[in-house]
């Protein structure tokens, strides 16, 4: 059994029973018929599919932003966002996918050769509840445009999201078994990854998990994408524009309860700017205003498991203890975390090394642009990154130093479907979203005509 408890009422929604090896069993058989015929249409037939899909997710917002709430606690104004980007990227992906997806004529000494991209089959995506239907669909609407058929194994506390994204797909008539939720824990992962039907996987969450699931994929010689975790440099200059970049860093911190792999976790501050910069920091995270996520007023909801809690505490203590001083936060009520703001945090410390998943920033003095983006790159983690300056040829410079699947340059660093999302070193490998993201899980067949 499992169950979904809300964050912020400690109240259980609803238990799950697993699925069974025969319940397992027919959804498997079910993704390898459904292959056969979804992967036999056009590619503008598929993409009308996932059209309807974007309308039903618009029209249903608020119910299904009231379940991510309930269910993981972000607030209700989030939720619906999250909704509506899956909505947005949906039709994204169905004007683009023919022209990402049609043949490649090859300039050769053949008579003809070509490139022609064909779907692979079942795959099967391992996704996090932090942003309980965004994960999800940002794999599956590429993934099913270009002809695969999606397997899910979601987080257990938000099963009613894996649910309410198959019951979307459904209304909207998608055949059976084009997409499946499956109710499993993670022992069941080896043999669905070892089943010869499963083709290819898809990750996101931590480390761990990431070097299991890749582990278990290489030894079965699939295909596997990762999208794991961030430590997130933001790097304010001393030419940036204060006002702004404070307002934002706070923001791409503290958003979904500090519970984002692309948050900005460690501040790196030129020296001269770090006094004035800090006092407009403390005075962002005094408008933050805690409580229940389903209140419009409320600007940040409980952290979504009490585990999770724990984990940013510890992080939190043990920061302090090797030397950090505390400016803001360090108050806990079960999932409810103050905002926190360490200063005097250098490497060596839990919360520059570790990934923080959680309401915690942290300030880290540089003396200059050029120990900024040493700092920066002193991180096993290679996710995404900002750089706040005005001095636009000064960034575009320093972004291309930086160890990192993206730079964001004086804005938010966030996932937008038209560009490539993604990491390198411990943050994962393979590309989400953008042309380079629906060609992750596709056989880019060479046809060679003498
Ligand atoms: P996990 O990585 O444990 O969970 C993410 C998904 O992977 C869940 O569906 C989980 O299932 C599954 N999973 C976990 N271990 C394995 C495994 N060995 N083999 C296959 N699947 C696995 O994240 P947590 O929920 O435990 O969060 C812990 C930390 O992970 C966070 O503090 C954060 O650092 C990182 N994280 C990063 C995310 C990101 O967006 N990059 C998202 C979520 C977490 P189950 O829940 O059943 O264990």
């Amino acid at each position: 059994m499992f169950a979904s408890i809300n964050p912020y009422t400690q109240k259980t929604i609803r238990t799950y029973r697993a699925d069974n090896a025969s319940t397992i069993e027919r959804k498997l058989k079910q993704a390898d018929r459904a292959f056969a015929d979804w992967s036999a249409l056009s590619i503008r037939g598929r993409a009308d599919y996932l059209r309807k899909v974007g309308q039903y997710l618009t029209d249903n917002n608020q119910r299904y932003g009231e379940l991510i709430t309930a269910e993981m606690g972000k607030t209700l104004k989030e939720a619906i966002g999250e909704v509506d980007k899956c909505a947005t990227t949906c039709t994204f992906y169905a004007d683009q996918a023919e022209t990402f997806l049609t043949d490649q004529r090859i300039d050769s000494d053949a008579q003809t050769s070509f490139i022609t991209y064909q779907p692979l089959g079942p795959v099967l995506a391992i996704m996090p509840w932090n942003f309980p239907f965004w994960q999800v669909m940002r794999f599956a609407i590429p993934g099913l445009i270009a002809g695969n058929v999606g397997l899910l194994k979601h987080a257990p506390n938000v099963f009613g999201c894996s649910l309410a994204i198959d019951e979307a797909f459904r209304a909207c008539g998608l055949p059976a078994g084009v997409f499946q939720s499956l109710l499993v824990d993670v022992p069941a992962v080896d043999g669905l990854l070892s089943d010869k039907r499963v083709k290819a996987v898809t990750l996101t969450g931590s480390g761990r998990a990431g070097a299991s699931v890749a582990s278990i994929a290489g030894r079965e010689i699939k295909k596997s994408v990762l999208e794991l975790g961030g430590s997130d440099a933001l790097i304010v200059l001393a030419d940036a524009d204060l006002d702004k970049a404070a307002e934002v860093a706070v923001k791409s911190r503290m958003q979904n309860a500090g519970q984002s792999c692309i948050a900005a976790k460690r501040f790196i501050l030129e020296r001269s700017i770090k006094k004035p910069f800090t006092e407009r920091l403390l005075h962002q995270i005094s408008q933050i205003k805690q409580g229940d996520p389903l209140d419009n007023s409320t600007t940040m909801g409980p952290m979504a498991r009490l585990d999770l809690a724990d984990a940013i505490e510890r992080q939190y203590k043990a920061t302090l203890a090797k030397g950090a001083k505390r400016l803001a936060g360090g108050e806990r009520n079960q999932c409810n975390v103050q905002p926190m703001l360490l200063d005097k945090v250098k490497p060596g410390m839990a919360a520059f090394d570790e990934e923080t998943f959680g309401p915690l920033a942290v300030l880290v003095e540089a003396k200059d642009e050029k120990e900024a983006i040493r700092l920066a790159n002193q991180s096993d983690f290679g996710l995404g990154s900002a750089i706040w300056t005005q001095d636009l040829d000064r960034a575009d410079r320093l972004a291309r130093q930086i160890q990192a699947g993206s730079v964001f340059v004086n804005g938010l660093m966030r996932s937008d479907a038209r560009v490539p999302f993604g990491g390198i070193k411990q943050s994962g490998f393979g590309r989400e979203l953008s042309e380079a993201g629906i060609k992750e899980f596709v056989n880019i067949k060479t046809i060679w005509v003498e």
